[in-house]
């Protein structure tokens, strides 16, 4: 294949450096049509804005923000809004990337695309958080819309924030638009079990795995007697433990931002929620030991679900991870090169665009939901969620024998040809 000359524009970060290295291998592996793979390489549309906000003591701040679409063959763009003081153009660009193989991965009739601000949210009262979104919409409003592009919360941002990018866009529409957001409250149109989707998912692929793994005499695990640690104690991370614990497996690390609590004999992880919803952090939680994030990662535990950002496992600490079975709750966790050390050495991982994909599955049912104006219960959403995403696990499995490979190439392999064929079938304008 050759090699192209990259992009100076989007290529700047480790992460879409490895987002194209992991298409670049699927692609090798799979035969794939050179065109699909060049036009892959690269986002559709980005747009940058800048954002003043007046600030609560009068003075005016402008920060950095990005709206990417990688890929709409298939459907609206769809990817969340990220809030978080390393956002950029490349890592944005790289993250819609990954949710247009998410979203082709799981079938679903959806396109990929990213936002983010450069903003530590913390240190923004609500009122300025509320301004930043709220111009950070009409900056961006020509891009976004029900069918154009949906975006969603990430790193940073909750249903709060989606229902103020609902009513901006709505006001500037002149009728309330919730189809324009997903992840909103229950009370505007969010759909039952949209919060917890993804955390769920992330376990779901981990039952699957170990179900896998005995059917091939390759390991013979339970859920009950093993030990696990979740990497980010937020959205995703924090649902994790939940249904890891309710599993009968034992919790012994979780952490945030700022630290890590480890307590070999397993956290109590409702009384981990409890203090963390009480004091925005896990720092100084009486049951435990703090320890740092990096001791977290390398503790001897069966299961780790790195749940918190990018390029948190590389080539730097991949000889320190002892897990079994790696669910990657975050996006892109694991480096392509440690990704490659540690399959090698007989680890399972779970790829992101498989384990995490639960958030934009139900995000997806949140949307027609709205649609037809007639709401699901949670039992029939988690039901659905389930199914679409064990049949993902088949087929990525599928593929990970027939090309002799591992999850994460299979993973992309699986999302490629359905998007590939799609673009075929829709050849290309004018
Ligand atoms: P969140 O903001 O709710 O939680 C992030 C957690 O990670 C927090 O506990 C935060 O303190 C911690 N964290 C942030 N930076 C860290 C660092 N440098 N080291 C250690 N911990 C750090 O975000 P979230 O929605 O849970 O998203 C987490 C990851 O999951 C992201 O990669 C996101 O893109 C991905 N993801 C989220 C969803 C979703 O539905 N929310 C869906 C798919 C993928």
């Amino acid at each position: 294949m050759t090699h192209h000359l990259r992009s100076g524009l989007y290529d700047t970060s480790p992460l879409y450096q490895n987002a194209v290295l992991d298409l670049e291998t699927a692609a090798r592996v799979m035969d794939l049509n050179p065109g699909v793979l060049e036009r892959l390489r690269m986002p559709k549309k980005a747009m940058c804005v800048s954002i003043p906000v007046r600030m609560d003591d009068g003075s005016v701040k402008t920060f950095e923000g990005y709206r990417v679409q990688h890929s709409t063959t298939l459907g609206p763009g769809k990817g969340g809004i990220r809030f978080h003081p390393e956002v950029n153009l490349s890592e944005v660009s790289a993250l819609a990337m990954l949710m247009t193989m998410k979203c082709s991965l799981v079938g679903l009739p959806l396109g990929g695309a990213k936002g983010g601000i450069r903003v530590d949210p913390s240190q923004l009262s609500r009122a300025e958080q509320q301004a930043l979104t709220r111009r950070f919409t009409m900056e961006i409003i020509s891009m976004i819309g029900p069918e154009q592009d949906i975006p969603a919360p990430d790193v940073g941002t909750d249903g709060q924030h989606m229902a103020w990018m609902m009513d901006t866009y709505s006001m500037a529409k002149g009728h309330a638009v919730p189809g324009v957001v997903t992840g909103k409250p229950i009370e505007i149109g969010g759909s039952l079990g949209r919060p917890e989707s993804t955390g769920r998912g992330v376990v779901y692929v981990i039952e699957h795995a170990i179900e896998l793994l005995k059917k091939q005499n390759k390991a013979n695990y339970s859920m009950k007697s093993m030990t696990a640690a979740v990497h980010g104690f937020g959205k995703v991370g924090a649902v994790a433990a939940h249904e890891l614990a309710i599993r009968g497996c034992k919790v012994v690390a979780v952490s945030d931002f700022y630290g890590a609590i480890h307590n070999k004999n397993g956290l109590n992880v409702d009384e981990v929620q409890a203090y963390m919803n009480k004091n925005r952090t896990l720092k100084g939680y009486p049951n435990a030991e703090a320890i740092s994030n990096e001791d977290l990662l390398a503790l001897n535990v069966d299961i780790l679900v790195p749940a918190a950002i990018d390029g948190v496992i590389t080539k730097a600490n991949m000889k320190n991870i002892k897990a079994k079975i790696i669910s990657e709750g975050a996006n892109g966790p694991i480096t392509s090169e440690a990704q490659q050390y540690l399959e090698q050495n007989g680890c399972y991982i779970i790829p992101d665009i498989l384990a995490n994909a639960g958030g934009v599955i139900v995000s997806y049912f949140e949307w027609v939901q709205g649609l037809q104006q007639f709401f699901w219960n949670e039992k029939e959403v988690n039901e659905k969620l389930a199914e679409i995403m064990a049949r993902a696990f088949n087929r990525v499995a599928g593929n990970a024998e027939r090309y002799k490979t591992g999850m994460k190439t299979a993973a992309l392999i699986t999302s490629v040809e359905r998007l590939s064929q799609a673009m075929l079938l829709r050849g290309l304008f004018p």
